[in-house]
């Protein structure tokens, strides 16, 4: 997927070739606009992820020109909540999401990134040289705009100064995938004081199985260990992959841009993968990214991420709360298996369909005496 157009100038360069820097080139290249992306990684790039596309990622694809379907993995109508003691599940105001291999995912970002005339540059090496160019394996290139996609670890975060962090809370996670056939079109988080177990259907005879913890003493070579009702489940099951590791953080930064510089995705801070949202805040990140950079203003794009993260970020902390405190969170989940609408009104406002404040006003009260009740 390489091309023999000389890389020697280009608008943007994209340091990061995740779904990120993929989402953020489709956009730019939606625009007219002419753009890199380097990659040290050859596709399709895997990750330890739980591999849901929640109903609004799907929808912010489509935009970008990118469907995926129902065949692109298996499709799941909503979440469920569950510990030892109490279950809830509610489905999706509206659409569905969509399980998908996280390597399946990148090939048709890849692709379609390809297709709109993004210039790949897989197993590449990069090296800033100033604040216009920088080297890509030893190849001198100038840009206007230079963008960092390149994930948790982000060297263009260090390169650029934007390393200063106002809230950073990290877990870790650990992802399988076993040979079954999915029991349920849930995307089920389980709840133990050891952390969450999520179990995505991935595909008609496969799912994705994540544990994440905020205590690295856990044992890892057993996730399945503090659940056992899925354990069982699971005991016969062939492991389809390699157990794979990745940080899960809550990260929130001071500045997300300079004058020439702007991260996105995980580069640019992240919500944890409780909320299930990393992925569609990425792509909401995207189209704001190249409306800015189109009316030349990374200012505009430091707004509009500071809106895309809110509400993810609140309702992750309100998650985090839950995974702190057992007491809370089998509590919470007894609350709102007793009122399973209360569930379904808040998976709404987690998709951004339904108002926090509203949800607070009018269902406050509700949840509030369920809880001490
Ligand atoms: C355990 C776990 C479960 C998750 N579950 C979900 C979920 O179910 N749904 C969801 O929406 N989100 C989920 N997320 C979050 C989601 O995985 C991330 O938000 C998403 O991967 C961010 O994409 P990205 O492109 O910013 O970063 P990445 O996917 O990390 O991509 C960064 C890219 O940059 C490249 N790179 C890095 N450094 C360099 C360099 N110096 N030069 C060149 N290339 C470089 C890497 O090779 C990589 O390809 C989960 C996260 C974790 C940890």
């Amino acid at each position: 997927m390489t091309d023999l157009l000389s890389d020697s100038r280009t608008d943007a360069l994209i340091v990061g070739g995740g779904p990120a820097g993929l989402a953020a080139a489709i956009a730019l290249r939606q625009r007219g606009i002419d753009c890199v992306v380097v990659d040290a990684m050859t596709p399709p790039i895997d990750k330890a992820c739980g591999e849901g596309l929640m109903p609004d990622a799907i929808s912010s694809l489509a935009s970008l020109g990118l469907s995926i379907k129902e065949e692109d993995g298996f499709a799941f109508k909503g979440i469920r909540f569950a510990n030892a003691t109490h279950q809830v599940d509610a489905a999706f105001p509206e659409g569905h999401g969509i399980g998908v291999r996280r390597t399946r995912l990148h090939e048709r970002l890849a692709q379609h990134a390809h297709d709109q005339g993004v210039r790949l540059r897989w197993d590449s090496r990069i090296r800033p040289v100033d604040h216009r160019t920088a080297l890509i394996n030893d190849k001198k290139t100038s840009f206007r705009w230079l963008i960092g996609a390149d994930g948790q670890a982000s060297s263009v975060r260090r390169w650029a100064n934007l390393d200063h962090t106002l809230q950073k809370k990290l877990r870790y996670g650990f992802r399988r995938h076993y040979q079954i056939t999915p029991w349920s079109d849930f995307v089920e988080v389980h709840w133990a004081a050891a952390g969450q177990l999520y179990i995505t259907p991935v595909s008609a005879d496969s799912v994705c199985v994540v544990f994440v913890t905020r205590d690295l003493q856990q044992d890892r070579t057993d996730i399945l260990a503090s659940f056992p009702e899925i354990a069982a489940r699971l005991k016969e099951a062939p492991l389809l992959s390699q157990q794979r590791g990745a940080v899960s953080a809550t990260r929130k930064l001071r500045q997300v841009t300079n004058e020439t510089v702007a991260l996105i995705g995980d580069a640019s801070g992240s919500v944890d993968a409780v909320t299930g949202e990393g992925l569609a805040m990425s792509f909401r990140q995207a189209h704001a990214l190249a409306a800015a950079i189109e009316a030349g203003s990374l200012e505009q794009y430091a707004i509009a991420h500071r809106r895309i993260g809110r509400l993810p970020h609140t309702m992750g902390s309100l998650m985090l709360t839950m995974d702190r405190w057992h007491s809370i969170e089998d509590r919470a989940i007894g609350a709102l298996a007793s009122a399973p609408e209360l569930f379904r009104e808040l998976l709404a406002v987690h998709l951004g369909t339904n108002s926090l404040l509203k949800f607070a006003f009018s269902r406050g009260p509700q949840f509030g005496w369920k809880l001490i009740s």
